[in-house]
């Protein structure tokens, strides 16, 4: 028997990234050497100390109960720390921090706990699906926030209409930026916080690419705004800064109310994160910068090289200062479904097409630099020869 799926399901895009592996499963199938330019998951592995960490604690029997409750106090002691080091950022650990079954867990679940029927999420297009898909699942209504290259791919606060703020109970913000890779300085956080404090809104801003920079200029957090944890959280993960993404771990930190209402979702609906995975976390986050430096220069040789060759097919995108994306204009006025299937059948490379991350993403495709540097030279060679 086929059963109907809810409405809330029907109300969604096709989940992007399932889309795309299918067409991949089926160009390998056929015999196609293809170069994966498309998911954001690092290739490199996680570092063996944090695997260590995982081993060691998973032989203990007391970890393997359930975690319950808003994660390890050592894991959020560990979490305000490296707040602390990393933003200047005082975090209580007690109040201010929720674990989270990787940051997507959490991002997808705030609206239920903040976010009323008919209430309204302001949602940034192109973006992270997951913001849109929580809303609806929450029953809000997003309000697409246009991210143009005209305004450096930030949202441009102003525009948004006042019966849309009206009913507006939450942003959200991403900086570093998936799929733009554009950065938020203070200044636009600035901005964010009066603008929240003006119309009543929770801010949570997406901050999971903070530690992935290039020429050592390190992103600021959102924390680090006078007045920013009145109003809002940050969401992080160790996916990408320790190539964790199979881990699922990642937390919240902030603003207590906020925090306190994603924690009591969890409650009902998960049992946290397992305990050896809160202690990989912990060495993760106490180890030294020499580790995350080593992963920035593999990203920043990548970076050079494949800016570098793009540059010379002449196509349209700025260099990324943070992140592991390029956000490429279609060089030839096809859709961008159309330029990323040709893509893929003349060429075997895989890139994401940019409808996939909301109406403003249209006219764009998504590359990662999560091949290593012979794949990109081969990528480059088969682009080059591109009709
Ligand atoms: C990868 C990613 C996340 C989710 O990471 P987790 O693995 O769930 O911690 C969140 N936001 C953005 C913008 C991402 O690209």
């Amino acid at each position: 028997m086929e059963f109907n799926q809810a409405d809330r399901l029907k109300k969604l895009p096709p989940y992007l990234f399932i889309e795309i592996d299918k067409k991949k499963k089926a160009a390998i199938e056929k015999g196609v050497d293809i170069i994966s330019l498309g998911i954001g998951d690092p290739d490199l592995p996680t570092p063996d100390f944090i695997i260590e960490a995982l081993y060691k604690a998973a032989k203990d029997k007391a970890n393997h109960q359930y975690p319950l409750g808003s994660g390890l106090p050592q894991f959020r002691k560990a979490i305000a720390d490296w707040y602390k080091r990393r933003f200047n950022v005082d975090i209580d650990p007690a109040t201010e921090v929720v674990a989270l079954i990787g940051s997507k867990e959490g991002i997808g679940h705030l609206p239920l706990g903040v976010i009323n029927p008919g209430d309204v999420v302001l949602v940034p297009s192109p973006g992270y699906p997951v913001y849109n898909a929580g809303t609806l699942f929450a029953g809000g209504e997003p309000y697409f926030m246009p991210l143009l290259e005209k305004n450096k791919f930030l949202p441009d606060l102003d525009a948004i209409p006042a019966d849309m703020l009206k009913r507006a109970k939450l942003i959200w913000t991403n900086s570093p930026n998936n799929p733009t890779s554009a950065l938020a300085g203070k200044d636009f956080y600035v901005k964010v916080v009066e603008f929240a404090k003006k119309h009543n809104l929770i801010v949570a801003n997406d901050a999971a690419y903070t530690e992935m920079y290039y020429d050592g200029k390190k992103p600021v957090s959102y924390l680090e705004i006078p007045g920013a944890k009145e109003v809002g959280v940050e969401f992080h993960s160790l996916s990408k800064t320790f190539n964790m993404t199979g881990w699922r771990v990642g937390f919240a930190v902030g603003n207590k109310s906020v925090i306190k209402a994603l924690a009591e979702v969890k409650g009902n609906l998960d049992s946290g994160v397992f305990n050896p995975i809160q202690y990989a976390g912990i060495a993760a986050l106490e180890a030294p910068d020499s580790v995350t430096d080593t992963l920035r220069k593999i990203y920043q040789e990548r970076r050079d090289i494949f800016t570098a060759g793009l540059k010379k097919l002449g196509w349209h995108f700025q260099v990324p200062e943070a992140a592991f994306y390029l956000w490429i204009k279609v060089p030839n006025g096809m859709s961008s479904a159309d330029w990323c299937g040709k893509l893929l059948e003349e060429a075997g490379i895989v890139a994401t097409p940019g409808n996939g991350f909301g109406p403003d993403g249209e006219g764009y495709f998504r590359m990662t630099l999560t091949v290593d540097k012979a794949r990109l030279e081969e990528a480059l060679q088969r682009l080059g020869k591109l009709k």
